[in-house]
C-alpha cells in the first residue's frame, strides 16, 4: 500500500476532480466567453487509458472518490467506458467511487448505462428555473435538455441527488428560495456556490457578488434553517430546513473558505495536477505518460505518477488568496480547470 497523500499542514487527501474535457453544450457567462475560447488541444487531451492509469495511481496513495467533471463530462464520447474502469479500480479501503458533475444536457440518454457502469453519485448544475434567463445566461436554449436530465435523475435511484446553483446579482437572487423549492420537489438538495473569480471575462466583482449571508437571509424570510452538525471535509455547509427532512446547502468559497479540511486535487483534461482551483502551479504529467510511455516499464510510470502526485501535494498552501489584495485570477477558465 503506498502512503496517504498528507501535505504539509496534515490534511489528508482523498477526492481526485478528473476534467474530461474543456468543450461545453453551454456557455455560462461565469465560466466560458461566449466566443473565441483558446480550446486545448486535442491531441493534449488524455485518453482513457492515461486517465486510468492515472487513477490507480491515485487510489493506490488513498484516494477514494473520484468526480468527473469539465467543460461538460458527457460530451465525451467514451463517457460510460470512463466510468466503468474507474469504477472497478480498487484501493486500501477497498472500490472506489465515481461521482460526476455535469449540466444535464443528455443525462436522460445517457444516465441507465452510466448507472449500469458504477455512477454512484450526481451533480446536476442549475442557476435558474426561469426559461428566458436560463438562455441568457448559458447563452443557450437549452432549458428542456436540462430539466429532461434532472428529471431522469430524479427517477434514478441515485442518491443523494444535488443541484448546483451559482448564486448572482441581478440574474437568480431573486429566485433563491423558489430554486431550493424546486430540488426539494424533485427530490434532491440544492447547493449554492458563492460565486468565484473563475470566469473567461475576468468579471468577478467582490461588491456585488451574493454571499453566504445573504443567501441564508433570503432562505430565511421562508423557512426556518438549522444548521447540520458534522461537515468533515465537505465544501458545503448544510442546513435544515423547517425541521426537515429536506436540508440545503451553502458553498462558500469567497466569504467563508474552508481550506483547512479541503481533501482535494485535480486532473486537468490535458494531463496537469492541481492542488488547488485558485493556485497557478500545475504539475504536468504529459512528460510521465508520453514522453517516456515507450521506455518505461508501468510499474516505474505508476511509481512516476505517485512522485508527481505526492509533489503537486507537497506543494499546497494552506489556503487560497481570494481575499488578498494581491490575488491573481488563474490563466484558465473554469471549463479548463474542471470545477
Ligand atoms: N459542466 C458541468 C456543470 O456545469 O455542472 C461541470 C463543470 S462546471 C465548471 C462545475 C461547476 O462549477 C458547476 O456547478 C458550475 O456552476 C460551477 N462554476 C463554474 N464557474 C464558476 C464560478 N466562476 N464560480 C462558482 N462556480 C462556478
Ligand atoms: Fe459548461 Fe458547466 Fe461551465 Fe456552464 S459551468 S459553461 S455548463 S462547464
Amino acid at each position: 500500500m503506498g502512503d496517504r497523500l498528507v501535505d504539509t499542514h496534515g490534511r489528508v487527501h482523498r477526492d481526485l476532480r478528473i476534467s474530461l474535457t474543456d468543450r461545453c453544450s453551454l456557455r455560462c457567462t461565469y465560466c466560458m466567453p461566449e466566443q473565441g475560447n483558446e480550446w486545448l488541444a486535442r491531441s493534449s487531451i488524455l485518453s482513457t487509458d492515461e486517465i486510468v492509469e492515472v487513477a490507480e495511481a491515485a487510489a493506490h496513495l488513498g484516494i477514494r472518490t473520484f468526480r468527473l467533471t469539465g467543460g461538460e463530462p458527457l460530451l465525451r464520447r467514451d463517457i460510460v467506458d470512463v466510468v466503468h474502469r474507474i469504477a472497478r479500480i480498487e484501493g486500501p479501503d477497498g472500490r472506489v467511487e465515481v461521482a460526476m458533475t455535469t449540466n444535464g444536457i443528455s443525462l436522460a440518454d445517457k444516465l441507465p448505462a452510466l448507472i449500469e457502469a458504477g455512477l454512484t453519485r450526481l451533480n446536476i448544475s442549475i442557476d435558474t428555473i426561469d426559461r428566458q434567463k436560463f438562455a441568457d445566461l448559458t447563452r443557450r436554449d437549452r432549458f428542456d435538455d436540462v430539466l429532461e436530465g434532472i428529471a431522469a435523475a430524479a427517477a434514478s435511484e441515485l442518491r443523494p441527488l444535488k443541484l448546483n446553483a451559482v448564486a448572482m446579482r441581478g440574474v437568480n437572487d431573486d429566485e433563491l428560495a423558489d430554486l431550493v423549492q424546486f430540488a426539494m420537489d424533485v427530490g434532491a438538495q440544492l447547493r449554492f456556490i458563492e460565486q468565484m473569480p473563475l470566469d473567461a471575462g475576468h468579471t468577478w466583482d467582490r461588491t456585488t457578488m451574493v454571499t453566504r449571508e445573504e443567501i441564508l437571509e433570503k432562505l430565511g424570510e421562508r423557512w426556518q434553517l438549522d444548521p447540520v452538525p458534522g461537515r468533515g471535509g465537505a465544501p458545503a455547509e448544510k442546513w435544515r430546513i423547517d425541521g426537515g427532512p429536506h436540508e440545503v446547502g451553502v458553498i462558500a468559497s469567497v466569504t467563508a473558505p474552508f481550506c483547512g479540511a479541503c481533501d482535494r486535487l485535480r486532473l486537468t483534461a490535458d494531463g496537469q495536477f492541481r492542488n488547488c482551483l485558485f493556485s497557478n502551479a500545475e504539475y504536468d504529467l504529459t512528460g510521465v505518460l508520453r514522453d517516456t510511455a515507450a521506455s518505461v516499464a508501468p510499474i516505474e510510470r505508476a511509481a512516476a505518477i505517485e512522485a508527481l502526485l505526492r509533489s503537486c501535494v507537497h506543494g499546497k498552501l494552506p489556503g487560497h488568496a481570494i481575499n488578498d489584495p494581491s490575488f491573481l485570477q488563474p490563466a484558465r477558465g473554469m471549463n479548463a480547470i474542471g470545477g
